[in-house]
């Protein structure tokens, strides 16, 4: 079970929602993929993913905006502020103005017709912010279809600092890259581009191109090592400090007298293991050390954004104290994208 459904606002969004089961963060996941399975459902004809975010954010009520340069974004805000005669909008540049914040969800003043409320979210596509616009507008879609309380709003904020500390930041990331990615839609081109190959950095090239080219190339990853058969691992591996290491510099940032900070060592940021490789405990643990003579460490280390496969045996990887992964032989394919290394893990055999 994933630590966040232990959380207590993931379990009282559970229980607002109306939701059973042990696994707060499963069922509220089940809960808006049975909601927008339904939409799908009831769709004359959906030709892509984008057709059919039009027809969720109609279900919705949601309209989302993208701001591409600070004209369009003081131009929505002042419009918004003066049309809702709200000026909780006139806030929205503030709103945005972080590096790392991606969006604004705000709920309208006026009901529609039949009653409802109704949303609107902005999206910012300033400079590198683009990059995420997919997931950031299906991030905004996910807070819509777990909203039950009037009073969360008038806004929420997408920003990556949030994420990392925030449960339901981190559940909306969480749903976003599984509706997004809705199995009945990316389930076949995963398949027509994998075949009955192992899954490469090219196929997901190959699936991006075919599913959503506006989507990221790290949520492509994502997606299609979730979803692909055969038991994967997915790594992210870069400079950083395990976590006795993270204690000591927060009790040294206490001390009077300066002493010599640890030293960060290249290690697992990030692992996911898909559902085939959960169910034989195919795993590398968060935070291990990615050893020096691994490919992973070969390409963190090249001066260029390179690519690089090896065979390498996990239990070689050995911790501190001398513990080491499960032994089985596995093929690492290792890319580096702005300063960090994804790897894809998959069984030789
Ligand atoms: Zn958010």
């Amino acid at each position: 079970m994933n630590t966040l459904s232990l959380d207590p606002k993931i379990i009282g969004m559970a229980r607002a929602l109306k939701l059973d089961g042990n696994d707060s963060v499963q069922v509220i996941m089940g809960f808006c993929r049975k909601r927008i399975t339904k939409m799908l459902k009831s769709a004359a004809s959906v030709q892509s993913i984008w057709d059919f975010e039009t027809i969720v954010c109609t279900h919705l009520n949601l309209v989302i905006h993208e701001i591409w340069n600070d004209d369009e974004l003081r131009d929505f805000s002042q419009r918004y502020a003066m049309d809702e005669g709200d000026p909780k909008f006139a806030a929205l540049e503030m709103e945005l103005e972080g590096d790392d914040t991606y969006g604004v969800l705000y709920q309208r003043n006026a009901l529609n017709e039949a009653g409802e409320y109704q949303y609107v979210a902005f999206v910012d596509c300033r400079g590198d912010k683009k990059h995420k616009r997919f997931f950031t507008r299906w991030h905004e879609i996910a807070h819509c279809l777990t909203t039950y309380e009037q009073f969360e709003f008038p806004f929420k904020r997408t920003n990556a600092a949030d994420i990392e500390k925030d449960p339901v930041e981190k559940l909306m990331d969480m749903i976003a890259g599984d509706l997004g990615f809705l199995e009945p839609l990316f389930r076949p081109v995963l398949h027509g581009e994998l075949g009955n190959n192992r899954l490469t950095f090219d196929t997901v090239e190959g699936v991006r191109n075919r599913f959503c080219p506006d989507a990221s190339f790290q949520a492509t990853l994502n997606a299609c090592v979730a979803h692909a058969p055969t038991p994967i691992i997915l790594i992210e591996a870069g400079l950083g400090l395990k976590q006795s290491q993270k204690r000591e510099l927060r009790d040294t940032q206490l001390q009077l007298l300066p002493t010599r900070p640890p030293k960060p060592c290249l290690r697992v940021l990030r692992s996911m293991s898909n559902g085939a490789a959960r169910k034989t405990g195919f795993l590398v643990h968060k935070n291990w050390r990615v050893p020096g003579f691994s490919v992973i460490a070969k390409v963190f280390n090249s001066d260029l954004e390179i690519n690089d496969k090896a065979v390498e045996n996990l239990g070689s990887w050995k911790s501190s104290d001398g513990s080491s992964l499960q032994y089985v032989n596995v093929l690492i394919q290792a890319r580096k994208i702005q300063g960090r290394v994804f790897a894809i893990i998959s069984l030789t055999e």
